[in-house]
């Protein structure tokens, strides 16, 4: 098969044009545009067979990062597996804002609760690798992925495994982050989503619920001015600003996405006077 008729077939079948333009170029190991110049290029069986195989699984909507088995967060290359979610572009917001806040001289360690693929966790500390990085999960899968991607890249960060503040009893952090599941558990959009774990897509219930569990827990766990930011749904910054008065933070703000949604609220704990 040569490469037009491969990129012609996956799209006979449901893939679109720059979906499989990444599986072949992943599978070659070559750029989208080598491709386009060499279309006439022949695909020996075996990289056919799993060309084949690879663009079937697209076509029955599991995420192509899943199917090439990685992904790319803030130009870093992460391995991810169904254990964890696919780090999404609009969580590039929390790590931005968590760059402004450390820019002065960060104030103590950071913290990323429920890490995943470690996605965030590992941007920080590649962007700031003079600041102390800690991270939890209470996935042990997703713990090791994280880890395996934080050895790729040579990263040292702290890991923890339990549910968010969990296994940091008795520590203070200087910012905290989190892109917890939040994801009410009847919203229909879930089905779209079956591929991902369920637990990193909803808490169930209004979907509110981890998001309400990181912030009752916060005030125990964050040095004074200590920023949190969290991710959240489009609809729910209203809530986690309720959720933060309730527990005494201060200057809580929210900031939109790539699409202009509200995605991300934090506030400061008890600024220092
Ligand atoms: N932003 C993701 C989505 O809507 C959800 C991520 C999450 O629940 N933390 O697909």
């Amino acid at each position: 098969m040569r490469i037009g008729q491969a990129l012609a077939s996956a799209r006979a079948i449901g893939v679109d044009r720059l979906d499989a333009q990444l599986l072949l170029a992943h599978l070659l190991g070559r750029t989208r545009a080598w491709l386009l110049a060499h279309d006439e290029q022949q695909l020996d069986a075996a990289q056919a067979t799993t060309l084949q195989s690879w663009i079937a699984r697209r076509a029955a909507g599991e995420p192509l990062a899943y199917v090439v088995g990685e992904t790319e967060f803030r130009g870093l290359a992460l391995q991810v597996t169904p254990a964890v979610l696919v780090p999404r572009p609009e969580t590039e917001l929390l790590v931005e804002w968590a760059l402004e806040l450390l820019a002065p001289a960060p104030a103590g360690a950071v913290v990323d609760l429920g890490t995943g693929s470690g996605a965030v966790a590992l941007a920080v500390k590649h962007a700031r690798p003079d600041v102390a990085v800690c991270a939890s999960d209470a996935s042990a899968p997703a713990l090791a992925l994280a880890q395996a991607n934080a050895a790729r890249h040579g990263l040292d960060i702290e890991w923890a495994e339990g549910d968010w503040w969990a296994p940091l009893a008795g520590r203070r952090f200087g910012l905290a982050l989190s892109n917890p599941p939040y994801i009410a558990g009847d919203d229909p959009h879930l089905a779209a989503l079956a591929h991902e774990p369920r637990a990193a897509l909803t808490p169930e219930g209004d979907g509110l619920v981890a998001l309400r569990r990181i912030v009752a827990g916060a005030p125990a766990q964050l040095l004074p001015g200590a920023w949190l930011l969290l991710e959240h749904g489009h609809d729910q910054a209203a809530a986690v600003h309720s959720l933060f008065a309730a527990q005494g933070f201060a200057a809580a703000q929210t900031r939109a996405d790539l699409a202009g949604l509200p995605r991300c609220t934090g506030a400061c704990w008890r600024a220092a006077t």
